[in-house]
């Protein structure tokens, strides 16, 4: 093909979700709730479909929007960011994609730390820049000081991270995010923060947004979802916030990419993030249970996983499971043989990947969980 899209194939996710569809398979791979969304939510949107403006709403967002994404973050983040420092998108991808459109120069470095979200490269690449992957180790996948320093150069710009981390489940550790605040601070590095799971955590773990670590307030983008707040992931509804000089550049690109985003869906967004600290924990108690409940079942049934402290996501370890195939194999013989489709973690890596890990997704009815555990079960 050509050379343009030699690093650009269809994404892991849909490849995987598209053959679940056609084979059957129950779709532990992909992340989405099986569930409809809240009612509220879903309810708000329908009326102001039926009785507001269906029109372009403003470029940057809707006002009600702006305000409510600043004054949810106030609440439950303690960050003072102003609804002019927050800017709609179609989705947090529209957000990464805008982010690094607007402030990636050519030959601008981006660090990354692998494993990473399949987006981030082709976007860095389509946008001039060059990506330096920090991989990091399993179990712990912890961030280290001295190879942080061995990945940064002159041409380092930007580092854009994922928190908590879609595909391992953790939630960065405090001093990991104070080691990264202070390397943006010394190398001068502008933060991409994706932050779209930062709802999404358990066992009472707060989540600590970078852009609110010294020195970060007016070097970093931090980006959220709707769609994983609401569990309505169709709903492409994202938004990025940073300082102005930032959000102005954000904003350029954002008017050229997708101009706006459907008006009905970011007035019941605005309606949602305003609902009461208990909307949210028990929208999250819900998800744990769930998470627990397959990881439970696989356990049971021989499996070796490593549960999560975040994301919708627990990861399965092949080898320690007596497993002797490496994750593409093994997703490739249960979407066939057990009707169960999953994603393999080497999908998460441009090179050297890590291939005895496979993702699974547990935002799905206890039903569903049961049933594809003891079809998991079946095929050992
Ligand atoms: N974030 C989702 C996942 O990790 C995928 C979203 C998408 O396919 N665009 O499964």
């Amino acid at each position: 093909g050509h050379p343009v899209y030699r690093n650009m194939p269809t994404t892991i996710f849909e490849k995987m979700s598209a053959r679940a569809r056609e084979t059957g398979a129950i779709n532990l791979g992909q992340g989405f709730p099986d569930a409809q969304g809240p009612e509220e939510i879903l309810r708000a949107a329908t009326d102001a479909l039926l009785t507001r403006s269906n029109q372009y709403p403003p470029m940057a967002g809707l006002a009600e929007l702006r305000e409510a994404v600043a004054a949810h973050y106030a609440r439950h983040q303690g960050l003072d960011l102003s609804p002019q420092e927050v800017i709609v998108t179609s989705g947090a991808t529209e957000a990464i994609a805008a982010s690094l459109l607007a402030l990636v120069r050519p030959g601008d470095e981006v660090l990354v730390l692998a494993p990473l979200y399949d987006a981030y490269l082709p976007l860095i690449e389509r946008a001039g820049g060059v990506a330096r992957v920090l991989r990091l180790t399993p179990p712990e996948w912890r961030i280290g000081r001295q190879a942080l320093a061995a990945a940064v150069t002159p041409k380092t710009r930007f580092l854009l991270m994922n928190n908590p981390v879609n595909p391992t489940g953790i939630a960065l550790r405090e001093e990991e995010l104070a080691l990264l605040a202070e390397f943006c601070v010394e190398n001068d590095l502008i933060a991409i923060c994706d932050e779209v799971w930062e709802h999404i955590a358990y066992d009472g773990i707060a989540h600590r947004p970078l852009i609110g670590f010294p020195g970060m307030r007016n070097r970093t983008v931090k980006i959220g979802s709707a769609g994983k707040i609401f569990s309505v992931t169709g709903w492409k509804v994202g938004w990025m916030c940073a300082a102005p000089p930032l959000a102005t550049l954000l904003a350029r690109a954002h008017q050229f990419i997708t101009f706006t985003t459907p008006p009905h869906l970011q007035w019941a967004v605005a309606e949602g993030l305003a609902k009461p600290e208990r909307w949210f924990d028990a929208m999250r108690a819900a998800y744990q249970a769930s998470r627990d409940r397959l990881v439970a079942g696989l356990r049971g049934a021989g499996y070796v996983v490593n549960s999560s402290a975040a994301t919708w996501f627990v990861t399965v370890d092949l080898p320690a499971s007596g497993i002797d195939m490496d994750d593409v194999a093994f997703c490739e013989r249960i979407i066939d043989e057990a009707g169960v489709a999953a994603i393999p973690i080497s999908a998460f890596y441009p090179a050297e990947p890590v291939t005895h890990l496979v993702r699974l997704c547990f935002s799905k009815a206890d039903e569903i969980l049961d049933e594809a555990v003891a079809r998991l079960a079946a095929f050992r």
